[in-house]
C-alpha cells in the first residue's frame, strides 16, 4: 500500500475544508450597500488562449515575457501567503502547504523548463507553450492512476492558468453569463474587470487582494456594487452557489449564513434603500452651510453611465473624469473621432455644467492594456512611466486626446485636468502641444472655443504640493487628489491590502500638503477643488472646508451625504476646529478632536 506522507493528507483536509455552517469574514467594506447571493467562485480560470508563431528574432523577447509571468506569478503568491498569515494557524498552515507547492511549481520545476523549451525551439508564443505544457504534465499523471497525483494535476492547472492570466491580461468575460444576483468571489479583481460587471446581473463581490483607495474600489463604487476587498481566507471557504451576504459598509463577508443572519440582513438591506432614498430628496436643495457659504459639490466619473446619476443627485459639474475607460478591455486605442463622441456625450449629459476631463491616468496599478509596451510596470510602477509621463513620452496619445477634448467642448464648457503634474515644465510642455493641436484644428475648420478651455493640475504629488506656488503661475486650476497625495506622503501602496491599516489621510504631513495648497491656490487667485476619495467621506467635510476648500468631487453615490453633511455645519466653528487641529502632530490626536467635532455637530 502506498504510504501518505502527513503533508499528503493535510493538503486533502484542506479541501474537504470548504463547506459546513456559517462563517463571517472582516475586509475592506469599499462600496456601500447590502447584497445577498448565490457565490460564484471565480478561480481565474476562462481565459482564452492565443496561439501563434513567433519570429526567430523574437524567440528571446518571447521567453523574457514567459519570465516576467513567472515572477509576477511568484509575487501573487507570496503575498497571497502574508495575507493568509493573518488567518487561524490550522487554517494558515493549510494554506501555507498548497500555494509553497504552487511556488515550487514555478520554480526551476519541470513545467518552467518545458515550456522555455516550447518557447526557444517550438517556437510557440508564451501563452500557448504553457497550455501545451500544462496539458502535457496532465496526461502523463492521469496515466497513472493515482488519487493523489488527480489533486496535483489540479493543482498544476491552477498555476498554469495563472500564468495564462498574468500572461494576456485578458478581463474575466465570464462574468457575463452569470445567473441574475450573483455574488463573485475571487482572489483579485482588476478595475478594467470590475467595469465589466452589469451592476443590473451582478450583486456585489469580495476579494482576497485589494486596498480601499485602489481603482477596483472606485470602479465599484461608480458601478454601485456592493464590495469588500481584502478578505483574507474567502478562497478555501466559499463554494460557487453558496449562499453570501456582502455587506459593503462594514466590510463584512458572511458565508452560509443562519436563517436568523439571514432575516437580519434583509432588514438591513430595506433600511439602506429607504435611506439613499430620503437622501436622494436633498437634491434640488443648495448644498450651503448654516451660516451660509456655499460650496460646490462635483462628481467624479469613471464611465459614462454615471452621468444618469450625477444629474439625479444635483452634481454642479463633473470636477473629475477619468478618461481611462475609454482605454480599458480593448486592444487597440480609441481614434480622435472615437474619442470625441464619447466626450461629446459626457459633455452633452451634463446639459451646460462645467466638466473637468483628466488626461489619460494610466500606469501603476491602471494598466491599460492598448496602450501596450510602453506602459509595461516597471520595478516601482507608481513612480514610473505614469500618467502625464506617459502622455508626453506618447506625443500622438496626447494630441488625439487633447483635440479630442477641444471637439468635445464646442458642446459645452470643459476644463483640461493633468495628472501627477511635478513640475512647471511638465504643465508647459502640454500648453504647447495644446496650442499647435488647436492650430491644426482651426486649419481643419473646426470650431473651437475662445479662449480656450483652462488647464489645470492634479495636485498628487507632494513636490507638486510643495511648489504649488510655482505651478499656479502656469495653471488655471488645481484639483487635489488626496488618494495619489497620501499614497506618495506616506509611502504606501493604495491598493494593497496589507498596508491599509497605515493609509492616513489625516497624517499631519497630508494636511499641511493641502493646507498649503489650498492657500497657494488662493494667494494666486485660481480655483480649487479637492477630488480623493476623503471628498466623499462625511468624516473629513468640516475639516477640509475648515482648511478652505469649497469644491469638492466626489462619486455621484456620495454626493447626497456629503450635502447633508455640509448643510449640518456651521462653518465658522469647523474653521475653528481645522486651526487647533493643524497645530497637532499627533494623528490619533488629529483622529480624536475631528471625532469628537463631527460627534457634536
Ligand atoms: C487621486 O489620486 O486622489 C485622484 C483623484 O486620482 P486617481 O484616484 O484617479 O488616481
Ligand atoms: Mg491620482
Amino acid at each position: 500500500m502506498r504510504s501518505e506522507t502527513p503533508r499528503r493528507s493535510r493538503r486533502r483536509g484542506a479541501r474537504r475544508a470548504a463547506g459546513e455552517g456559517e462563517r463571517v469574514f472582516e475586509g475592506l467594506g469599499v462600496s456601500p450597500g447590502i447584497a445577498i447571493g448565490p457565490a460564484h467562485l471565480h478561480e481565474a480560470g476562462d481565459v482564452a488562449v492565443p496561439e501563434h508563431t513567433v519570429d526567430a528574432d523574437k524567440v528571446e523577447d518571447e521567453r523574457d515575457r514567459f519570465r516576467a509571468a513567472v515572477d509576477k506569478s511568484l509575487r501573487q503568491l507570496t503575498k497571497l501567503g502574508s495575507k493568509s498569515a493573518n488567518l487561524p494557524p490550522n487554517v494558515a498552515e493549510e494554506i501555507g502547504f498548497l500555494l509553497d507547492a504552487h511556488i515550487q511549481m514555478l520554480s526551476h520545476s519541470r513545467l518552467v523548463r518545458g515550456v522555455e523549451r516550447r518557447i526557444m525551439e517550438e517556437r510557440l508564443n508564451a501563452e500557448a507553450a504553457v497550455q501545451a505544457e500544462i496539458g502535457a504534465i496532465a496526461q502523463g499523471f492521469a496515466a497513472m492512476e493515482d488519487a493523489y497525483l488527480a489533486a496535483r494535476v489540479q493543482e498544476v492547472r491552477e498555476v498554469g492558468t495563472r500564468l495564462i492570466r498574468n500572461l494576456t491580461r485578458v478581463p474575466y468575460q465570464a462574468f457575463r453569463n452569470l445567473p441574475e444576483g450573483t455574488i463573485v468571489v475571487s482572489e483579485e479583481i482588476t478595475p478594467a474587470d470590475t467595469a465589466l460587471m452589469d451592476p443590473e446581473r451582478l450583486a456585489g463581490f469580495c476579494t482576497v487582494l485589494g486596498g480601499a483607495e485602489g481603482h477596483t474600489a472606485i470602479m465599484a463604487r461608480a458601478m454601485g456594487l456592493p464590495a469588500v476587498l481584502g478578505v483574507a481566507g474567502i478562497i478555501g471557504t466559499v463554494r460557487t452557489h453558496d449562499v453570501v451576504i456582502i455587506d459593503g459598509s462594514s466590510g463584512k463577508v458572511i458565508v452560509r449564513p443562519t436563517a436568523a443572519t439571514l432575516e437580519a440582513y434583509e432588514r438591513r438591506r430595506v433600511e439602506f434603500v429607504r435611506e439613499q432614498r430620503q437622501l436622494a430628496r436633498l437634491a434640488r436643495l443648495p448644498a450651503v452651510t448654516r451660516d451660509g457659504v456655499e460650496v460646490r459639490l462635483d462628481v467624479n466619473i469613471e464611465l459614462p453611465r454615471e452621468i444618469e446619476q450625477a444629474r439625479a443627485v444635483g452634481a454642479a459639474g463633473v470636477g473629475l473624469l477619468r478618461t481611462e475607460f475609454m482605454f480599458m478591455n480593448r486592444d487597440d486605442i480609441p481614434d480622435e473621432d472615437e474619442q470625441t463622441r464619447l466626450l461629446r456625450e459626457i459633455v452633452e449629459g451634463m446639459g451646460g455644467r462645467p466638466v473637468t476631463i483628466r488626461t489619460l491616468d494610466v500606469g501603476g496599478e491602471k494598466l491599460a492594456s492598448a496602450i501596450g509596451g510602453d506602459a509595461a510596470p516597471g520595478a516601482n510602477p507608481a513612480l514610473g512611466l505614469r500618467a502625464i509621463r506617459l502622455s508626453l513620452s506618447r506625443p500622438e496619445l496626447l494630441e488625439t486626446q487633447l483635440a479630442a477634448i477641444l471637439r468635445a467642448a464646442e458642446h459645452g464648457p470643459v476644463r483640461i485636468l493633468l495628472p501627477m503634474i511635478a513640475t512647471v515644465g511638465e504643465v508647459r510642455e502640454v500648453r504647447t502641444v495644446l496650442a499647435k493641436v488647436a492650430r491644426r484644428l482651426m486649419r481643419r475648420g473646426v470650431k473651437l472655443p475662445d479662449p480656450l478651455p483652462p488647464v489645470g493640475a492634479m495636485i498628487e504629488v507632494p513636490g507638486a504640493a510643495l511648489a504649488a506656488d510655482a505651478l499656479a503661475q502656469v495653471c488655471d486650476f488645481f484639483a487635489i487628489g488626496t488618494n495619489d497625495l497620501t499614497m506618495y506622503t506616506l509611502a504606501i501602496d493604495r491598493g494593497d491590502e496589507q498596508v491599509a491599516h497605515l493609509y492616513n489621510p489625516l497624517h499631519p504631513a497630508v494636511l499641511r500638503l493641502i493646507q498649503f495648497t489650498t492657500e497657494a491656490a488662493l494667494r494666486n487667485r485660481i480655483s480649487i477643488s479637492l477630488c480623493g476619495e476623503i471628498a466623499g467621506d462625511p468624516r473629513y467635510t468640516a475639516l477640509l472646508l475648515g482648511l478652505g476648500i469649497r469644491e469638492l468631487s466626489m462619486s455621484p453615490i456620495k454626493l447626497p451625504r456629503i450635502k447633508q453633511r455640509v448643510r449640518s455645519l456651521a462653518l465658522e466653528a469647523a474653521s475653528t476646529r481645522a486651526r487647533s487641529i493643524m497645530d497637532q502632530s499627533d494623528q490619533a490626536r488629529i483622529s480624536a478632536l475631528l471625532d469628537d467635532f463631527n460627534a457634536l455637530r
